[in-house]
């Protein structure tokens, strides 16, 4: 339901800062600018320098004030934007004011919900929006700008199209009594379904690679002291610094390290806390880095070419999934004079490398990303999260199971229903009311 209140948040981040931004949508927030500013004329879409007054027509502060008339702006309704300074007791000021001018406070993400209810954006372009600010990496950037500008969304809109061509065609083919179905309608609908499975797998594969940049993995490190964990570190750190962003529930006291590696955010574990203790605080801190572990993608197995796996790393290795990707890694090459190289035999992925010279580094790297399965050459890269990634995985079932039946239409007919509405969950097409309401609580205010 779209709640027709006029809303305020201030919508730059808590501190102290040159400008800050209040913003509000709503209704009739022309006569509410003119009120603040004591002007007599804002023009729409056009930055009007002025003081604002509080209602004692006392200045409480000056800057900018911008006049978005609906439904050309981003939630649909009237929205002004006032850029005052970026203090945040002027900013309480204006904000005070636009309260005794009849707004109310906006709940967590009420902007970016009554953009997506004024279909002014989709569901994913407002998730995009949330993931944005979060980014981690300059590629999660342009991969979240991409989704906001509705690269995603396009592609999502595209299979559907097809989905919903087949759905028209096999249920239109349905009203016909069995035997009258001839070949050629039979050979059209195992096309078109054909070419359906290609692009939604297609599809499926990039919304993989963007979950991934989404969400970043976890690799666990296990390795004896002084086989160079921190070099690694420090080597594989070279290509990006990760913005490390201090985000309430993370394990951050077991992560060791950030790195990015093609624009992927690596969480790095580090294993050398743990090991058979009684003190009762250790536990704790091994129960974390067991659990982190066990939420792991990938595994890399530090050795001193010149000393192998001790029994410690054994302990450990125990510890760890056993199906669980493992890279081993063999460091220290400068002194034992082995080549920089990838070795796969009997399953097992081996890098020869030296953390202190980066000679083979760059192979770990792609090694790392391989074993992930993000694909570096993938150029179209949009942002996506695990809930797109979960109903696209229902989609795809749904149409692989009209494929192996499609002799039977009116199976196929039901599949073909299912697939196409895991799709529009997707892009919020119908998406229920206590599932937007989770979507949008986890935006900040004044998003
Ligand atoms: P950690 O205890 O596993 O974190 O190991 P460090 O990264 O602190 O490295 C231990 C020692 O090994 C340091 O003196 C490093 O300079 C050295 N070291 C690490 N990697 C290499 C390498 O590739 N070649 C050589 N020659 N020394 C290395």
């Amino acid at each position: 339901m779209l709640n027709q209140d006029n809303i305020v948040a201030i919508a730059t981040a808590h501190g102290f800062s040159g400008v800050g931004v209040v913003r509000v949508s709503g209704k009739s927030l022309l006569s509410f600018a003119l009120t603040i500013t004591h002007k007599s004329k804002i023009n729409p879409r056009v930055a009007t320098y002025s003081e604002f007054f509080d209602s004692n027509h006392e200045v409480i502060d000056s800057g900018l004030i911008l006049y978005f008339p609906s439904p050309k702006s981003f939630t649909g309704e009237d929205v002004l934007e006032i850029q005052g300074h970026g203090s945040p007791v002027s900013l309480h000021m204006v904000l005070k004011r636009c309260l005794e001018l009849g707004c109310r406070i906006a709940e967590p993400g009420e902007f970016s919900r009554r953009a997506y209810l004024n279909n002014k954006i989709d569901l994913i372009q407002a998730e995009s929006i949330i993931d944005l600010i979060h980014a981690e990496s300059e590629m999660a950037v342009k991969s979240a700008l991409k989704s906001l500008s509705g690269t995603f969304s396009n592609y999502i809109n595209k299979v559907n199209e097809q989905l919903i061509n087949l759905r028209m065609f096999v249920e239109a083919t349905l009203d016909f009594p069995e035997e009258d179905i001839e070949f050629i309608v039979e050979a059209k609908i195992k096309n078109k379904l054909e070419i359906l499975q290609t692009e939604i797998k297609h599809l499926l594969a990039n919304t993989k690679q963007g979950v991934l940049l989404n969400n970043g993995a976890n690799i666990v490190i296990v390795g004896r002291p002084n086989v160079g964990k921190s070099s690694l570190l420090n080597a594989l750190a070279n290509e990006e610094i990760a913005i490390v962003t201090d985000i309430a529930g993370t394990t951050r006291d077991i992560i060791k390290e950030k790195i990015v590696i093609n624009g992927v955010v690596f969480n790095l574990i580090d294993t050398a806390g743990i090991r058979n203790t009684d003190d009762v605080v250790e536990k704790i801190g091994i129960e974390r880095a067991l659990h982190a572990i066990s939420n792991a993608e990938m595994c890399l197995v530090l050795l001193d070419d010149s000393i192998g796996i001790t029994p410690e790393d054994d302990d450990v290795l125990a510890k760890i999934p056993q199906e669980l990707p493992l890279i081993y890694i063999h460091n220290k090459i400068d002194i034992t004079g082995v080549r920089a190289k990838v070795e796969k035999k009997d399953k097992q992925t081996r890098v020869y490398l030296s953390a202190k010279t980066h000679m083979g580094v760059q192979l770990l790297r792609n090694e790392i990303l391989k074993l992930i399965g993000f694909d570096s050459a993938c150029k179209d890269v949009f942002i996506a999260r695990t809930r797109h990634l979960e109903s696209m995985n229902k989609a795809v079932h749904h149409i692989d199971t009209s494929f192996t039946n499609w002799h039977n239409l009116e199976i196929l007919a039901e599949e073909l229903r299912y697939a196409h509405s895991n799709l529009t969950d997707i892009t919020g097409e119908f998406t229920a009311d206590d599932l937007l309401g989770e979507i949008f609580s986890k935006f900040c205010i004044g998003k």
